[in-house]
């Protein structure tokens, strides 16, 4: 098969998120909403299978890490504490002749936005971008009745906030000691300016966020180690280590509140992007708060009786943007060999090769034909194996196209019950990468498969 370019790439994988029910576009049957993607049935249980993953790592296999789960909505001077509020801008640009908006710092935009040279990316105009003005990412409302600028509101840009907020309360209830940390998944809000590339870039988003609190002059030494901890999980997704990379900002990169920041890229089909962020936040946030909220936020340490605001070191993974990792990392087109017969030798196939813990479906079931107590059997066994893994029963179809179907949906395991399955109680169970078949006693099934799908 020729080697497909990196747009048709994206296209292939939005036309099978579609189509097989991982990601559709929001109000679809209204033209869409700019940038705004829901998870159908499969793709809400790959990204909960990545959240899920990511809490058992980050707070249930640690012991100095609570969990936390914070309002969206927060009063109105987080986000002045925050730096939100003058500093959570993009340099906006528009084209007076096309209408169309652009990042300034567009890497399509030739010469310098507001100058006669500066030519629009989209229609080719010449000084007709206006200079850059900035544009603040956060959404607004209002809260209460009326809309006035004394009820505005912001939708969270971060979910990180929600957590400096409460870090006493967590502090106090759970008895734990600097340092430790406070984990959070949950939804975050951008009014992105030029948002795109399926769920890369959207404006409403999930983040899975971890705030350490440590010692000041410690937080070098827990930056490393969270960064070793965080590539760790990444490869634990099954990534491939050489779509993986460090990337160290700048001092023109980091964010209002970073003293340092690296960030995990994946090289996906559009190039090498960032999907999670390592941030040494400094006592930058604590401090802001205890000035704005006027409550004391120090930390008294047991021991040594010294007072101090904590320094943080945060981790900031996107739970979209990581699912598109996965996606992309896993989409495969490959040609069936011929000593691969019953599956059609010189045959092509989409497969996702997920990694099987990560699969929205375990299994799934088939009767090879739907007579000779085949389906009955083949009901049983579903029904024993949906009590421990999400599967899936199929009878339409030739068995060809049921083991197409469940490729393209990463299913790691076809199980099919067949004439000699009603005879003496075993089923093939076909291994979705390597497409050998194992013959397995119905009763070990669920063993076979817990064993298979651990990691
Ligand atoms: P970018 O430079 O790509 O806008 P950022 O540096 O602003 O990202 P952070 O503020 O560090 O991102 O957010 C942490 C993580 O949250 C990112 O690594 C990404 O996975 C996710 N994220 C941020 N913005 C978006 C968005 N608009 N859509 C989807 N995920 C996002």
């Amino acid at each position: 098969m020729p080697p497909v370019t990196a747009d048709k790439v994206m296209e292939k994988l939005v036309s099978l998120a579609k189509r097989r029910g991982f990601v559709f576009q929001s109000s679809e049957i209204y033209g869409g909403l700019g940038s705004v993607w829901d998870y159908g049935p499969l793709g809400v249980e790959l990204k909960k299978n990545i959240k899920e993953r990511w809490w058992r790592s980050m707070v249930h296999e640690r012991d100095d890490i609570e969990g936390l789960d914070a309002a969206i909505l927060m009063h109105p001077k987080v986000w002045e504490a925050s730096g939100h509020v003058a500093g959570f801008t993009d340099p906006l640009v528009d084209c007076k002749q096309c209408k169309n908006r652009f990042r300034a710092d567009d890497p399509r935009i030739k010469g310098t936005p507001g100058q006669p040279d500066a030519q629009c990316p989209v229609c080719g105009s010449k000084g007709t971008l206006t200079a850059p003005r900035q544009f603040n990412l956060m959404f607004k409302t209002f809260m209460g009745p009326v809309e006035e600028q004394a009820a505005v509101i912001y939708m969270r840009p971060e979910t990180a906030q929600g957590i400096y907020v409460n870090y006493l309360n967590v502090l106090q209830s759970s008895r734990q000691k600097i340092p430790f940390g406070i984990a959070q998944v949950g939804k975050a809000f951008r009014n992105e300016i030029t948002p795109g590339n399926f769920i890369f870039r959207t404006r409403e988003f999930e983040q899975m966020e971890m705030q350490f609190f440590v010692k000041p002059g410690s937080e070098t030494e827990w930056f490393e180690f969270w960064r070793g901890e965080r590539m760790k999980w990444v490869e634990g997704l099954g990534i491939r280590s050489a779509k993986l990379r460090w990337h160290q900002h700048d001092k023109n990169e980091l964010a209002h509140y970073a003293k340092d920041a690296y960030d995990i890229q994946y090289e996906f089909p559009f190039g090498w992007q960032e999907f999670e962020g390592i941030h040494n936040r400094t006592d930058f946030d604590l401090s802001n708060h205890q000035k704005h909220a006027g409550k004391k936020l120090d930390y008294l340490d047991p021991k040594t009786s010294e007072r101090f605001i904590p320094y943080v070191v945060e981790t900031s993974a996107g739970a979209d943007r990581t699912t598109l990792v996965v996606l992309c990392d896993a989409y495969t087109e490959e040609e069936v060999r011929a000593e691969e017969g019953a599956e059609g030798g010189g045959d092509q196939r989409v497969v996702l090769k997920l990694k099987p813990s990560l699969a929205p479906l375990k299994a799934a079931v088939f009767p090879l034909v739907n007579k000779d107590g085949m389906p009955e059997l083949a009901h049983r066994i579903h029904d024993d194996l949906r009590r421990h893994f999400n599967v899936f029963y199929d009878d339409g179809g030739s068995i060809g196209r049921r083991y197409r179907r469940q490729d393209e949906a990463g299913t790691p395991f076809g199980i099919t019950i067949d004439g000699q399955s009603t005879q003496d109680q075993t089923v093939t169970v076909r291994d979705r990468d390597t497409l050998k078949q194992d013959r397995v006693a119905t009763a070990k099934l669920v063993e076979y498969l817990t064993q298979k799908l651990a990691g």
